[in-house]
């Protein structure tokens, strides 16, 4: 299907699921690029505007498809980001979504300094499975794949099992 060396995984998942955490560890373990989409935005200036209402930057899509378009071509990148609809499907090799229980995810995100309708809101996403149905609405059945973050424990495995996925890619591809 792809022809790339590297395989381009994006984890996305509701704030506060562990993504970033996921990402950066994968990342160093693994020699590919971490990009956090949402860094990018504000480095690059990729948003429309500060969203009042839920407290973020309103990113412009496009322009962030555009400006990762040849990074991703190249291969070799772990993309986070809270949303994936507006990705380009052919992207990515592999799709995780993160998902925690609810009442540990409240907690991280108060913890985070969220206020407390923007804590509700991310946790009725995650109750809702809001990203998990929107990465099955996009990408193909079998790239994507749900993983538990609730503890520390499942973070480690969920890396050492994206390292692994990664190197059999890497071999499958050389
Ligand atoms: P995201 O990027 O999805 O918003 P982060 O990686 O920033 O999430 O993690 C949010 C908080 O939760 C951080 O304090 C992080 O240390 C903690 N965390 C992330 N994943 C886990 C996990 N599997 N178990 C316990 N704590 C976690
Ligand atoms: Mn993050």
């Amino acid at each position: 299907m792809t022809d790339r060396a590297n395989p381009n995984i994006l984890i996305t998942g509701t704030p506060g699921t562990g993504k970033t955490s996921t990402a950066a560890q994968v990342a160093a373990l693994s020699g590919l690029k971490h990009i956090c989409v949402g860094d990018w935005v504000k480095e690059h200036s990729l948003h429309s505007g500060w969203d009042e209402e839920h407290q973020c930057y309103l990113l412009d899509e496009d322009k962030v498809c555009d400006a990762l378009e040849d990074l991703a071509s190249e291969g070799g990148c772990i993309v986070d980001h809270h949303g994936c609809d507006f990705f380009p499907e052919r992207w990515f090799d592999l799709v995780v979504v993160l998902q925690t229980d609810n009442t540990l995810l409240y907690d991280r995100l108060a913890a985070r300094g969220y206020g407390p309708s923007k804590v509700q809101e991310n946790v009725q996403c995650e109750i809702m499975m809001v990203v998990l149905e929107e990465a099955r609405d996009s990408y193909r059945e079998e790239v994507v794949q749900a993983l538990r973050s609730d503890t520390a424990e499942q973070l480690e495995a969920n890396v050492s099992q994206l390292v692994a996925w990664i190197k059999q890619f890497q071999a499958q591809h050389a």
